[in-house]
Order: structure tokens, then sequence, then C-alpha cells
């Protein structure tokens, strides 16, 4: 193992996809906790990488369960940055969190789309977009680095802040595309709403 100045998963945010794939996904975490008797809060941040059969999702809500030792504590706010977008059953998982936390936001930004030919994945990700406690399920932006980097979570190296906007685009039309599929051609759109 040789020594790195820069950070193992920022790294592998910014290369995942572009142009090669990378067989981990990486996650870093920063989570929002408040006590639940006192109202006194905490931040805490973690980074994991998926392992065989689970996902990086879902190693990362278990272990924000498990900060909240029973319910003494409560996640208020959670980011997600991810190396691929969450596929079907992690977003599923993130529902159901998000349905046992009312008012507690999720953010999700991912360096690429997971199997984004596949319309399970696609539906899900549809589906996750309309819940009303996430605030945002976008690929990485320039803020994004920029924000994990002043706050010193992450430390790319050189090459990496050279590139990091490199592929963001092809990714976002991507999803752009999955998020809004277009209506088929010969479809009749009520605006019944508007008839009221
Ligand atoms: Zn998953």
């Amino acid at each position: 193992m040789y020594r790195t100045a820069f950070d193992e998963y920022g790294e592998l945010f910014l290369k995942q996809g572009r142009e090669h794939f990378i067989k981990k996904c990486a996650i870093l975490c920063v989570i929002k906790l408040k006590f639940r008797s006192s109202g006194r809060k905490k931040v805490i941040r973690f980074k994991n990488f998926g392992r065989k059969g689970k996902h990086a999702e879902e190693i990362a809500i278990r272990r924000i369960e498990n900060e909240e030792n029973g319910g003494e504590w409560t996640a208020t706010r959670v980011e997600m940055y991810i190396s691929f977008s969450p596929c079907n059953n992690c977003c599923e998982r993130i529902a159901d969190f998000i349905a046992k936390h009312p008012g507690c936001c999720v953010r999700i930004a991912f360096s690429c789309l997971y199997r984004y030919t596949e319309e399970i994945h696609c539906e899900a990700l549809r589906k996750l977009k309309l819940n009303q406690e996430i605030t945002r399920l976008d690929v990485f932006k320039a803020a994004d680095w920029r924000l994990l980097r002043f706050r010193g979570h992450l430390h790319l190296s050189p090459y990496a802040r050279e590139n990091m906007n490199r592929w963001d685009g092809i990714w976002r039309d991507r999803l752009t595309a999955i998020l809004n599929p277009m209506l088929p051609e010969d479809s009749d759109i009520h605006h019944e709403d508007n008839l009221i």
C-alpha cells in the first residue's frame, strides 16, 4: 500500500463512471442528529464502501440507525454522497427511512448512474425524486465538490480537481432523461385541476 496525500474516497467519487467503472461503491454521509430529550444537536460523518451483497446506502442507513441509539437521538438531516445512484432496493430503503423520520431532509448526490439502462432502477429514481423530504437527487455538481473540500471532507489530488467537471454533464443529461421521460406523442393530457 502506498501513501497518498489525497483522499481515497474523494478520488473514487471522481473517477467512478468517468471512462472507467470501478467495482466499488463509496459513500460519504454527513448526518445531523438531535438529542430527543434536550434538543442538543450533533453532526457526524462517516465513509464506507459497499460490500458484496450489501450496498453502501444500506450500510449507511444501518449506521445512522445505530447512531440514533434506539430513539435517543433522531436524524434531522442526511447528506449522502455516493459513487453510484441508488438502485431500486436502496431507493425503497431510503423511502422507508424517510417515512420513519418525518421532517428529516435527505440530500443525495452521486457520480454516475447505476444500471441506467434498466427500467426498474430508473422507475425507482423517479419515485424517490417525488418524495417531499428528498431535497436533492442529482449528479455531483462543482458546488458539491467545493463544499466537500471546504468542509475538509475530501482531499482531492490536483488531477482530480482539474477534471472534476469533465463527465458530470454526460451523467446529468442521462439523469434528466430518466427523471423526465417523454410523453408518448399520442398521449391525451387532461388538466382536470384547471376545470374545477
Ligand atoms: Zn443499492
